[in-house]
């Protein structure tokens, strides 16, 4: 059954993650240490009292908007590199992966997917990505850089990865210009896979030898703001946290039956995601 979040009523405890999180407050990527300066990396001893040890995040729609960057990138890649106009028109991007958009993009126009168009247009896309990400007006959603420095102060705090359909490099150019790139320790991409569910396996198989150990379903908490991220994290049987701040309204997601619903990041704090049973 599906939990709808409102503001936490736990202020004190709230207030204490704050305070504790306020020491990479705004320095992107800081990896917590304890006292002796030991890296905090999730073990298999502290299970007990975690659960999540590894939380996977969706990028577009889901941590950032790129004021439409991303979607123009993929325009500007068809025009300058297969010279077609409005490819964009008839492609639906929300929760696809980069390569089936591609390879949608090729099939429409009846151009061979071989590996070589693939790579033409991809050189081209991180070209515009890079360029337009300056002219657009995009953003990190609200509660975002809260609630991963919430996931930071966790006792035992999980690894943070990235669970995308995005290529790796379009996902490095995007985050790395909202600062969020060195949060993440692990990830799965488009480039790994053209098939969501797929890329979510690689995440968790990563996510294990990150960790050095197996990790079941219900220790993986996918986040994400399409039916598709819904999907893909049932597949490696994950909890799901899904957020209507990006391609589906809060009603569509909630037909999908994600464990979690939110509006947005301000709405859920980490602990009561990562911390049951
Ligand atoms: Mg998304």
């Amino acid at each position: 059954m599906t939990k709808q979040l409102s503001p936490a009523s736990d202020s004190v405890i709230c207030h204490s993650f704050v305070l504790r999180a306020s020491s990479f407050a705004g320095i992107p990527g800081v990896v917590p240490r304890d006292r002796a300066g030991q890296r905090c990396l999730p073990s298999v001893e502290r299970l007990d009292w975690r659960v999540v040890r590894l939380v996977l995040f969706d990028i577009d729609g889901t941590l950032i908007y790129t004021g439409g960057a991303g979607v123009k990138a993929f325009g500007c890649a068809f025009a300058a590199e297969f010279n077609i106009p409005n490819g964009t028109e008839r492609l639906k991007f929300s929760g696809r992966t980069d390569t089936g958009l591609a390879r949608e993009f090729f099939l429409q126009n009846r151009l061979e997917p071989s590996p070589e168009n693939f790579r033409r247009f991809f050189d081209s896309y991180v070209f515009w990505l890079d360029h337009l990400l300056t002219q657009t007006r995009g953003g990190v959603f609200p509660g975002v850089w809260q609630f991963i420095h919430e996931l930071h102060a966790l006792p035992g705090p999980p690894a943070i990865g990235l669970l995308t359909g995005n290529i790796r490099l379009g996902a490095e150019i995007k985050l790395r210009h909202f600062e969020l790139w060195e949060v993440f320790q692990t990830g799965a991409f488009a480039d790994d896979h053209e098939d969501r569910n797929q890329i979510a396996a690689l995440a968790r198989q990563r996510g294990s030898r990150l960790l050095d150990s197996p990790l079941r379903g219900e220790e993986i908490l996918v986040i994400g703001d399409t039916p598709r991220d819904i999907e893909c994290a049932r597949a490696i049987d994950a909890k799901i946290l899904a957020v209507a701040t990006g391609g589906a309204r809060f009603d569509e997601l909630k037909a999908h039956h994600p464990d979690w619903l939110v509006e947005d990041f301000t709405k859920v704090k980490a602990k009561e995601v990562c911390s049951e049973g």
